[in-house]
């Protein structure tokens, strides 16, 4: 983002704006924790704001200052695109592919309004007027910050916002240890804490919060986890099936692929989730030290994301997929130091 940029949004926003925030589809914490945060700043200064998501989210995420004022875009369709065809500026946070909203996709394209990209993957597309994007930050969180620190405006960052921020910071780099990480995250996050975000009890609310059923889920995975030694690779699968037996609820497999790769040796971890009523089988993937998941996911499951955490998906049944990624790992011998 450019010092003209900065000032085109800044003298924007000067005066009171409809302004519309959209995370993508199947937001994480990093999704709601950047659009919260946005949203509480902006509503500071004085405009009309609201947050449009895709669809649901899960509920470890559903007790963040203001997250009650989410419009779903799938179960509430016709508010949504009224507001998305009113907006003056559209920010889009952790995304940089208008597909990645899923249905949202064609009225975001046509909308009139000035579109903001703030989002830390790789490869953006070039749909919005301002593009704030750097695949080195940590979190859309982060970014955040230093986009009110580039207005020049830190003080004005309250607990709310601060609560938010931290939030997606921490979930996106796992409570502070991936790589992404930086002494500048931390010193955010120290600015963050002194604004009154409660480190303690942001961790409680988001991973203290387990079902019966969700450790089930878990204790169910872990006996599918597959190790591919010669690959330095292990992987988990999830079948439909297996995901009703445990009650399923959006959220319970988030963070179980790193299981995987906590493996001893292991450098490329990958988790195949059956989803029967859309037909498709969902692939997370992560990977320790060079190893590129989000050039694997693109190449090999029409998805992407970053370095070292990637997403995708297989329109195959779980087995063929599964035998179609065993397939590939032989191409990647050499990256995968095996
Ligand atoms: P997850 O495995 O947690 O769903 O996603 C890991 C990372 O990859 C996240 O940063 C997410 O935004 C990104 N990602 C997940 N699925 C896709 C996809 O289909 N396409 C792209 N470009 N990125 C994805
Ligand atoms: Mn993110």
């Amino acid at each position: 983002m450019t010092k003209n940029d900065i000032s085109d949004i800044n003298a924007l926003l000067a005066s009171p704006k409809q302004i519309v925030i959209v995370p993508h589809k199947n937001p994480d914490g990093d999704a709601i924790g950047s659009s919260l945060g946005l949203y509480h700043y902006l509503k500071l200064k004085g405009h009309h704001v609201s947050i449009i998501a895709p669809n649901d989210y899960p509920e470890f995420l559903k007790w963040i200052p203001g997250e009650d004022i989410i419009i779903k875009h799938d179960t509430e369709t016709e508010k949504s695109d009224v507001l998305i065809k009113n907006a003056d500026i559209i920010f889009t946070l952790d995304f940089n592919a208008l597909h990645r909203t899923g249905n949202m996709e064609s009225i975001l394209a046509v909308a009139n309004a000035t579109k903001i990209m703030i989002d830390h993957h790789q490869q953006p597309d070039d749909y919005a007027q301002y593009v704030y994007s750097d695949v080195a930050m940590c979190s859309t969180c982060e970014m955040i910050y230093h986009f009110i620190e580039m207005l020049d405006d830190v003080d004005s960052i309250n607990s709310n916002i601060g609560t938010c921020l931290y939030t997606g910071i921490m979930t996106d780099t796992g409570s502070f240890r991936f790589r992404s990480t930086t002494s500048t995250t931390h010193r955010v996050i120290a600015s963050l804490i002194d604004k009154g975000a409660k480190n303690a009890e942001i961790h409680n609310n988001v991973y203290d919060t387990n079902s019966f059923d969700r450790l089930q889920l878990l204790g169910c995975a872990l006996n599918n986890l597959k190790l591919v030694k010669e690959f330095n690779t292990a992987y988990i699968t999830l079948s439909q099936e297996e995901l009703n037996s445990f009650n399923f609820k959006k959220g319970d497999t988030e963070g179980v692929v790193n299981y995987a790769l906590s493996l001893q040796d292991v450098v490329f971890a990958v988790i195949f989730i059956e989803h029967k009523k859309e037909n498709i089988i969902k692939i997370s993937l992560r990977s320790k030290g060079s190893f590129d998941v989000n050039t694997f996911a693109r190449t090999h499951f029409n998805g992407g994301g970053h370095t070292n955490a990637s997403g995708g998906r297989s329109e195959l049944n779980l087995k063929s997929t599964v035998d179609k990624f065993i397939s590939i790992l032989p191409v990647h011998r050499n990256d995968l130091n095996a």
